[in-house]
């Protein structure tokens, strides 16, 4: 183990990330502000097993007291494979002529809805393409899935206008889910065609404005992304108290510019992960998909460092292979009927109780405004 590992563990620990995005935000920057920088390096940087197993050890610890020892569940469904960007990594991408593109009727959406609250889930999370769908059609379906159950709902549909953004939240919609994917302005500009990080922070800026619990986050191992990269990422999240902070591995999709770049490391995927929990005591992270779709399935891991949510998939059957965003997604096989006793296996392996409530924001700020 490197000498000064578990003084590290402990500066980034008790680290102030709120203060220090107002002091850049202010220009009262100091050079000493910057060291917390090549103290994230070296925590991600860690390959002993010795000090993964503290750093895990940690962020598992932090979780089990700041969120309760217990796994939290989201109903996962897909409702349109039309995308209007070019996102480089993405497999939705307009250019790609090979995707096949769909889009759930609201009987299906509502079906859909209807099999997760039987499942006992009472969030879903309708994520999408950026499809251009009219607001008030979206307004309309959550509306109607607000008036039959008590459930939340959480969006991930990408960039809109602050109006769009307004009116689902009027409707009913609690959560919004929007990765940062850089925050960095070059490299945000590498990974993405005609589009820049100021609309992504306008768009974060709006969701937290307007009260939506609000989640952000990125992938592990993008092409030019380096550690420092990846530590500003983390310092920016901290910094913004997301109530959700999802992760994962980039995993190559060969309809994409970057078809043969490697996939990302899950060693380094677990240390960020374990990272934003030290930095992001009580905010609900998930175990997200990507990690279930390595040659092995990681997600019992990534909970282990830290985690505490999974999002099964609970999008009609035979579409759910038309939305890859990446190859070999996890969710295609995994079946509705199976799904507790996966969920149980799943929690039970990582030592958490499995929790069917709503779970909303931890976030003390979150209450004070309700
Ligand atoms: N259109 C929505 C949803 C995008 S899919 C939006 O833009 O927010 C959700 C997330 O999947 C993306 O934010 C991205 O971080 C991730 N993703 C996309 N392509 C990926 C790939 N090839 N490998 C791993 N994750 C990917």
């Amino acid at each position: 183990m490197r000498k000064s590992f578990l003084k590290t563990l402990e500066r980034v620990s008790t680290y102030d990330f709120v203060t220090h995005a107002k002091k850049i935000k202010n220009k009262t920057f100091s050079d000493t502000d910057k060291t917390i920088v090549d103290d994230i390096v070296f925590l991600l940087k860690s390959t002993n097993l010795d000090e993964r197993f503290l750093l895990y050890k940690k962020a598992a610890q932090i979780r089990d007291t700041q969120c309760g020892k217990r796994m939290v569940l989201r109903g996962l469904l897909e409702i349109s494979s039309y995308c209007n960007n070019s996102c480089y990594y993405c497999g939705l991408n307009r250019k790609n002529q090979k995707a096949q593109r769909y889009k759930l009727s609201a009987q299906q959406i509502l079906d859909c809805t209807d099999t997760i609250w039987q499942a006992g889930i009472k969030t879903v999370v309708m994520q999408s393409g950026e499809d251009a769908m009219p607001a008030q059609e979206l307004a309309s379906i959550i509306k109607e899935i607000k008036s039959r159950y008590d459930m939340a709902i959480t969006l991930s549909v990408g960039e809109r206008s602050q109006k769009d953004y307004e009116c689902w939240k009027n409707a009913g919609a609690d959560r919004y889910l929007l990765r940062i994917e850089s925050s960095d302005p070059a490299l945000y500009a590498r990974l993405h065609a005609d589009r820049t990080v100021q609309t992504r922070i306008r768009c974060l800026d709006n969701l937290q404005e307007l009260g939506y619990q609000t989640g952000s986050g990125f992938m592990v191992g993008v092409p030019g992304q380096t550690l420092n990269h990846i530590a500003k990422d983390i310092i920016f999240i901290a910094g913004r108290n997301f109530d959700m902070v999802g992760i994962g591995p980039f995993i190559p999709h060969p309809q994409t510019p970057f078809k043969d770049a490697k996939t990302g490391d899950i060693t380094l995927t677990m240390n960020a992960e374990a990272i934003i929990r030290l930095t992001n005591k009580n905010a609900w992270l998930p175990a997200t998909t990507a990690v279930g779709s390595l040659e092995k399935d990681y997600r019992v891991d990534v909970l282990k460092a830290g985690a505490n949510v999974i999002m099964p998939n609970f999008s009609p059957t035979n579409v759910r292979k038309k939305y890859a965003i990446y190859p070999g997604k996890k969710c295609i096989q995994e079946s509705i009927e199976n799904y507790k006793t996966e969920m149980n296996d799943i929690a039970d392996k990582a030592g958490l109780f499995l929790d069917y409530s709503k779970a909303d924001s931890l976030k003390e700020a979150y209450y004070k405004k309700i």
